[in-house]
């Protein structure tokens, strides 16, 4: 305990330090994971919201760590920010997931036409040389640019409008497809975003989620879908966890959605499997 003031005595939370420490664990484990092969990815299928048909994937990275099991990106991605590491973890989900989509685009008829979503973060975006690595990584996969979708949220976006819009159109050019992510939590002008060069907008979970019991969430969905398509952009809701909602979306003409419902996030190993038996019911 220390002493703060005259007789004002702050007791100090053993819980912060533990939590300090955490950190600087995760920190220093985090530079060997790459080496170490500690990364792997899961999918969780995107479908047609009416149909149930899978249309495509997203990448989502998990961390094996030798002694804490699975950790989640919540917990490492935003240290690997502060530290830079994203740089090298973000190159490696964006190999991985190209080529893997790239393997069963080879092996399985039936994937011909899905797309493989790799969330971009932050300081990715703004890295000299983002459009570059994006352009490598499609040549050394040999996988299709239309095949391979990139999300970006909009608070990405609005740090610098006009570099953003200046890199997403580079990566336009090259034939991917660009996605806003957790739309509607975060701060955006909608001039830019008619500006800006997308084509998918992800409705996020937190209004997905309520939007059977509460009325404004609804109204918060149905209005972001309008607006979409009123843009020309397609929508993602994510967070669909029961059939009500999945009915719901349908009917206010959403494209497509992802969530529990349909699937969990799962292992590449089994994701061929999933999309044979979604064909088959
Ligand atoms: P996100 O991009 O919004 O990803 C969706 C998250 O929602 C995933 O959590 C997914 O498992 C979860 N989710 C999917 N369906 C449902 C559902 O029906 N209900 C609920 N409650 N949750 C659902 P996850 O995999 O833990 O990822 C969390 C966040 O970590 C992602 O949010 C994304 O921001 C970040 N992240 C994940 N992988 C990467 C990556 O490779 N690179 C970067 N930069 N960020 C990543
Ligand atoms: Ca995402
Ligand atoms: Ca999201
Ligand atoms: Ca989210």
């Amino acid at each position: 305990a220390r002493e703060e003031g005259w007789g004002n005595l702050v007791v100090f939370d053993p819980s912060m330090l533990e939590r300090a420490m955490n950190l600087m664990h995760i920190e220093m484990d985090l530079y060997r994971a790459l080496e170490r092969d500690e990364f792997f990815l899961v999918y969780q299928p995107i479908v047609n919201i009416t149909c149930r048909r899978i249309t495509g994937f997203e990448a989502l990275v998990r961390w094996n760590h030798p002694d804490k099991g699975t950790v989640s990106p919540t917990e490492f991605i935003p240290i690997s920010e502060g530290t830079g590491q994203i740089m090298h973890i973000g190159k490696w989900v964006l190999m991985d997931a190209c080529q893997t989509m790239a393997r069963w685009r080879e092996t399985y008829p039936e994937f011909e036409d899905m797309v493989v979503s790799v969330n971009l973060s932050a300081r990715q975006l703004s890295q000299p040389g983002m459009v570059e690595q994006v352009a490598e990584v499609l040549r050394e996969t040999a996988l299709p640019p239309q095949c391979l979708r990139l999300e970006v949220t909009e608070t990405m976006l609005m740090g610098n409008p006009e570099f953003a819009n200046m890199t997403l159109a580079r990566l336009k050019e090259l034939g991917v497809k660009l996605c806003i992510d957790d739309f509607g939590t975060g701060y955006s002008s909608l001039s830019y975003l008619q500006a800006f060069p997308i084509d998918t907008l992800k409705v996020d979970r937190s209004f997905v989620g309520k939007m059977s019991r509460e009325p404004g969430n609804f109204k918060i969905v149905q209005a972001v879908v309008a607006l979409a398509h009123s843009l020309g952009l397609e929508v993602v809701a994510e967070g669909v966890e029961e059939e009500e909602q999945r009915i719901m979306l349908s009917e206010l003409r959403c494209e497509s959605g992802q969530g529990f419902l349909f699937s969990r996030p799962v292992p590449g190993d089994e994701v061929p499997n999933l999309v044979f038996a979604a064909l088959e019911a």
